[in-house]
């Protein structure tokens, strides 16, 4: 294990280096490679050979296990109450300080895994008040177990018991938590209701000052449950950074975690399209938001949860893993029970993207977004068709949830506009808002908010919309705002007209000048507002006016051009990462043309791929392809070509 000198070594070695006592406990999780693989164990596996588990978790080759520890099943004798070790596991045998002796002796770093959710009967008998109760006062049961809330004593005093017995007693290098919080659903998707347990019925009234609702979707109990998550959260956290300074605090929350956990997983019966770009999109957006915090991204092997032990297809599996890498995340690899799957086309996919990522861990340390142009989150297809927009135009984009400190060339607020982005425009911000949402600040007056509306858009100024050149027309199906008539027509309103027969269509049509696509300058900057749902569109149809039009609005808005110019494929997803304290550049090309409708294969081979990128660089050199690639410079920017791309790339460019 990679172990740094701990502080209080420090300031024995180094005279005059007490201050390097108050300085923080070093955070592996992000100044260390991470390759990660979760063997998610069942209680009949706790007789396991760990010697043999953590040799085929290290020869993958992974460098943190991420290893069931308590909670509904302890693999450890506990001796806590209410806390139960798993009943196969044998007399005087410990498999969590077996595995986790193991694994740091071979120098790898585990992360024990809890799940509060859930426990046995004899907990809910003797403190019924603890768990969640169902709106008909019943408990909640699956397969045995019954669930906890959020807000009773089990999540918010007991567990810290039982944490607190873990981490004195491991030297585990995190605590993971599955499933934190009370979920909307269980695992056969049977909806939970909101919890009427007496802390829930309380907490909630004197807060909001009425009952609880009756739907789990209400806005302000969906607020509720989210703080009590939190608070639950700051309070582990403490409790793990007390006990175990230099450990890590992972769940599916923003705050008080060290790593933000996500999964990119599939269910039969999620409604389509799939979203391919599951893993850029968790990754990008966590380490935008949170450039402190690591992102895990857990590929999820499994189909869903009735096939827990058969696998998504291998491309999906290694597309989802070089997302990871190329946005700033690990690879990390999830499996139910251990590594001797029956399937092992997961395991076999990832392996080379694992062993790629062993023989060059330089390159995935301390990278950060150095995208200059923000897309802020939204209603999911709008977002979705802004997000796979401009990874289609190559225009580099990092997704935060609020408007960061970055030089940032443009903002995208894809279904309407936050208020603060008022203050980003006004001391010179370039912003694109879509969405029929009025903006919180002056843009254009709204005359009128108008129903769905299946009419189209006619296009005026070509010169403005270079790639809409061979089209006078968009499609409008959806809401539209009615703003005022420009003095100069950009795009128009043709309202609904006959349709058919065919000797009818359009006979009856109309011109308006309601516009479709609106300028404003505000303060210092400037604002172009599409009061419609293009992204959403986009998304569902994947019309080239409505990609034509994003883009060339895009370009009229990035007044300096654009940060990369390149004849690569849409889709080929192309990042830039900045790695500050080495003083270079990643270039990452992940190549998704394997992608089809419901399909995954081994993506087609792309050639000759140029680049041209803004940035002080001299020195080009492609990892996977194993070459140097000669660079042109021209001003502030430089030119290099990709002479074959197979399913992923890194070009590193340095200064001279
Ligand atoms: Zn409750």
């Amino acid at each position: 294990m990679r172990t740094r000198i701990g502080s209080a070594v420090l300031a024995m070695l180094l005279p005059g280096a007490a201050v390097a006592l108050a300085e923080p406990p070093a955070r592996w999780w992000m100044d260390e490679p991470v390759r990660l693989v979760q063997t998610n164990v069942r209680e009949t596996d706790s007789a396991l050979d760990a010697r043999r588990l953590v040799e085929q978790v290290a020869e993958f080759p992974a460098n943190t296990l991420l290893f069931n520890m308590g909670g509904i099943v302890a693999q450890y004798p506990t001796r806590v109450p209410f806390h139960y070790p798993s009943p196969h596991l044998p007399p005087g045998r410990d498999l969590f300080g077996e595995v986790l002796r193991e694994a740091h002796a071979r120098g790898l770093r585990v992360i024990g895994r809890f799940d509060l959710s859930k426990t046995q009967k004899a907990v809910f008998d003797a403190h019924p008040e603890w768990f969640f109760e169902r709106a008909s006062g019943e408990p909640a049961v699956y397969n045995g177990l019954y669930s906890a809330c959020i807000n009773g004593g089990y999540y918010r005093e007991h567990a810290l018991r039982i944490l607190a017995e873990a981490l004195e007693r491991y030297p585990v290098d995190g605590l993971f938590f599955n499933m934190f919080g009370n979920p909307s659903s269980d695992y056969s998707g049977r909806a939970m209701g909101p919890c009427h347990c007496d802390a829930c019925r309380s907490r909630f009234e004197a807060r909001y000052g009425r009952p609880l609702p009756e739907s789990d979707r209400d806005t302000e109990y969906r607020a509720f449950l989210a703080d009590s998550a939190r608070e639950v959260a700051a309070a582990i956290g403490e409790l793990i950074h007390r006990l175990r300074p230099g450990a890590a605090f992972l769940t599916y929350l923003d705050e008080h975690t060290d790593v933000i956990m996500h999964e990119s997983n599939t269910s039969v019966t999620r409604p389509l399209p799939l979203w391919p770009y599951s893993a850029s999109d968790n990754v990008n957006r966590s380490r935008s938001s949170r450039p402190d915090k690591m992102v895990l991204n857990l590929c999820m092997s499994f189909v869903d949860y009735p096939w827990r032990f058969v696998t998504v297809p291998p491309a999906e599996v290694r597309l989802r893993l070089h997302q990871s890498l190329a946005h700033g995340g690990p690879p990390a690899l999830a499996m139910v029970g251990t590594m001797d799957q029956e399937d092992r086309s997961a395991l076999y996919a990832a392996r080379p993207v694992f062993q790629w990522h062993a023989r060059h861990e330089d390159l995935y340390v301390g990278q950060r977004s150095a995208a200059r142009v923000l897309l802020l989150p939204g209603e999911r297809d709008a977002y979705r068709g802004f997000f796979r927009l401009l990874s289609e135009q190559h225009v580099p984009f990092a997704v935060a949830d609020t408007v960061t400190d970055r030089p940032w060339d443009l903002v995208i607020a894809p279904s309407g506009a936050p208020a603060r982005l008022e203050r980003f425009v006004r001391d010179g911000g370039r912003l694109l808002i879509a969405g029929a949402v009025e903006p919180p600040f002056p843009v254009r007056p709204v005359v009128a908010r108008c129903p769905h509306t299946q009419g189209s858009w006619r296009i005026h100024d070509h010169a403005l919309f270079p790639s809409l050149v061979s089209t006078k027309l968009l499609f409008l199906d959806g809401e539209y705002l009615e703003l005022p008539p420009l003095e100069k027509p950009l795009l128009t309103l043709v309202p609904p007209a006959m349709f058919g027969p065919p000797e009818k269509v359009w006979t009856d049509k109309v011109e308006t000048e309601t516009p479709g696509l609106a300028f404003a300058d505000l303060g210092r900057g400037r604002v172009a507002w599409i009061p419609w749902d293009i992204g959403g569109l986009y998304y569902r149809h994947s019309s080239p006016g409505h990609g034509g039009l994003i883009a060339d609005v895009v370009d009229h808005l990035l007044s300096a051009g654009r940060q990369l110019k390149t004849n690569a494929h849409p889709l080929v997803e192309i990042t830039v990462m900045r790695q500050p304290e080495r003083n270079r550049t990643l270039v990452h090309l992940v190549n998704a043309s394997g992608h089809s409708d419901t399909a995954y294969f081994d993506p087609i081979e792309m050639r000759d791929i140029s680049i041209d990128l803004a940035g002080d660089f001299a020195r080009a050199r492609a990892l996977v392809l194993g070459e140097t690639l000669a660079v042109a410079r021209t001003g502030e920017r430089g030119r290099f070509a990709l002479p074959r791309l197979g399913a992923y790339e890194v070009v590193v460019l340095e200064p001279r």
